[in-house]
């Protein structure tokens, strides 16, 4: 038995059987044992892997050739030739043959062993082959673990995923009737795969630092989602001290969610709208039994995904006239394609960059492809008459890009005119504030828009300069950091001066912490992802607006995140004794 702790993203405990899922990123891999009639199977499947590596690396040399020259696809000669080489291959042969393992442990191990004696030679560019070994490595682990995804499928019951890495298009791919719970190698608290956990309602755990070498497909593992601990075959009476945890964590959420048809409304009154964030249509329901007054923010980008074609507009109108159907006469707001980042679309050919938080993503890439941007305008708005939606743009850094649209909604607007196409006329107009430049001239954007959501989760990156995928730096990623609540109050303020409503549908209000820290800088409403609203609505029930508006005040003049968190710890301890022991 052992235990391993990482960051708990999705709450809830789950145990059962192990399942690796190899992304082919990680030269760490478990080691599986296969009986002797399989060792034949395993070489060939090692030696397919080879050829079908050997075309991929042909082809990316042709096309670098042909578009940039010769010299520059050189590089893909080199991996040619470590492919090609004949020590490795037999190395790998034998390793198969006589540990009698996998062909992916059995590569894993070669190629330490080839990183290893290369690092020990004294000689400068020797030294520098390693990285092409490790990219040409890299490739061929990725074919070889392509058909672990494939196995998924084909398994009968139920399972725990575990992977080094998983993308938020494989998360979103994951068959839930499968899937008991994942654990992931890196990834931060705000990655979107962390995200799509809770979506997905199941127990999930990121950044557990080597996890899938202590792995054996088969191990039981027990999954805590709600404390990030992960124990590797437990003995009965761990086993029994988590079931009745997890009896607790039912009880307690049924608890709450008999909250469900009450207001999220203070112990004096005052009352903010609690919605729900999704990132697929058929969520609404998962938000209505948990109590959601509306979709705060409906993340399309997974429309994009894991397809070979773009949606078409008929395709989402669809989508977003079922969403607003279902939620009636709630806002809907519809957040326009945030593509880049971590998440990418094969069907859309954005370029690898540096620096993809950075770069050409989201309204920035809609704005300069106005086909892709003004097909998805014009679903919104033709479904806008089912219900009511609103419009929200994310990563806007200065009111060009919201003038920008602006055009772009107008040119939509009128061609629906044209074709005699109905649509909601007042259609609302919000941004995500969620630069730091943004929060800053919060008081120039209010003026140009209908409302204002804090995108928190990308709102701490920027200003505190933490990479949110980054499990590494995680201790750095400070809600409570005073950068943050400063820039959180002046939106707020300025939005409020204008008299636009603001909201915030980041992750961090997941927290009931600060939910009341939120409440009390004034916000005027609270998107999450519906499993944690109900938790949400009970802390906010269970305090006054004034004793909030304190509490916020005073965070106000603390000097570090600890403090303001030890601070919010502290005055919270007794308010909501029912979420305790969670
Ligand atoms: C955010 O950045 O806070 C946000 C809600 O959007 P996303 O997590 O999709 O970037
Ligand atoms: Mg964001």
């Amino acid at each position: 038995m052992k235990q391993l702790k990482g960051i708990g993203v999705s709450p809830g405990i789950a145990i059962g059987k192990v399942f690796v899922l190899h992304s082919g990123e990680s030269f760490n891999l478990p080691k599986r044992i296969v009986g002797p009639e399989s060792i034949s199977n395993e070489i060939a499947r090692f030696e397919d892997a080879l050829t079908r590596t050997r075309t991929e690396i042909l082809g990316i040399r042709r096309k670098l050739s042909d578009q940039i020259g010769r010299e520059s696809s050189d590089i893909f000669t080199a991996h040619l030739l470590i492919l090609e080489d004949r020590t490795l291959i037999e190395d790998v042969i034998e390793v198969i043959k006589n540990e009698k393992v996998g062909a992916e442990y059995a590569f894993s191990t070669v190629i330490q062993r080839y990183f290893q004696a290369f690092s020990q030679i004294n000689d400068e560019y020797l030294k520098e082959r390693i990285s092409d070994i490790r990219d040409v490595g890299r490739r061929l682990l990725g074919n070889l673990c392509g058909e672990e995804k494939k196995r998924l499928e084909e398994f009968q019951g139920k399972v725990i995923i575990a992977s080094h890495d998983l993308s938020p298009s494989d998360t979103a791919s994951l068959d839930r009737s499968k899937v008991l719970a994942f654990v992931t190698e890196i990834g931060g608290p705000t990655s979107h795969t962390a995200i799509l956990g809770r979506s997905l309602e199941i127990p999930a755990i990121v950044g557990i630092d080597k996890i899938i070498s202590e792995l054996q497909d088969d191990d039981t593992l027990i999954v805590d989602g709600t404390h990030g601990v992960v124990v590797i075959n437990p003995d009965q009476q761990t086993i029994d001290k988590f079931y009745s945890q997890e009896n607790r964590f039912i009880q307690i959420t049924g608890e709450l969610d008999k909250l469900r048809e009450l207001p999220a409304e203070t112990l004096d009154g005052k009352r903010i709208v609690l919605a729900a964030n999704i990132e697929f249509h058929h969520e609404v329901s998962s938000v209505i039994s948990h109590g959601g007054e509306g979709v705060g923010l409906y993340r399309t980008e997974y429309f994009y995904m894991n397809r070979t074609t773009l949606p078409t507009e008929q395709e989402q109108y669809e989508s977003y006239r079922k969403v607003a159907e279902a939620m009636a006469s709630k806002t809907v707001i519809i957040r326009t394609l945030d593509l880049g980042g971590d998440k990418f679309a094969s069907t859309l050919d954005i370029p690898h960059e540096m620096n993809p938080y950075l770069g050409w993503r989201a309204i920035r890439f809609c704005l300069t492809r106005k086909d892709i941007f003004k097909t998805q305008l014009r679903a919104i708005l033709r479904a806008s008459v089912h219900g009511n939606l609103k419009i929200m743009y994310p990563m806007v850094s200065s009111v060009y890009e919201v003038r920008a649209a602006r055009e772009i909604l107008d040119e939509a607007k009128t061609e629906l005119l044209q074709e005699n196409l109905a649509f909601d006329k007042n259609i609302h107009v919000g941004v995500m504030i969620e630069i730091p430049s943004a929060a800053l001239a919060s008081d120039v954007l209010a003026q140009e828009v209908d409302f204002f959501s804090l995108g928190t989760n990308d709102l701490i990156q920027y200003v505190l300069a933490v990479d949110r995928m980054n499990e590494k730096i995680a201790y750095l990623y400070e809600p409570t950091h005073p950068a943050i609540i400063r820039l959180i109050d002046m939106t707020v303020r300025n939005g409020h001066r204008h008299n636009i409503w603001v909201g915030s549908c980041g992750e961090m209000s997941a927290d009931p912490l600060i939910a009341v820290l939120l409440l009390g800088l004034g916000i005027d409403e609270i998107s999450a992802s519906p499993v944690v609203l109900p938790k949400i609505k009970k802390v906010i029930r269970s305090i006054r607006y004034t004793e909030a508006k304190e509490i916020a005040q005073k965070a106000l003049t603390l000097q570090t995140g600890k403090e303001i968190r030890d601070f919010l710890d502290e005055k919270l301890q007794n308010i909501c004794k029912e979420l305790e022991g969670e």
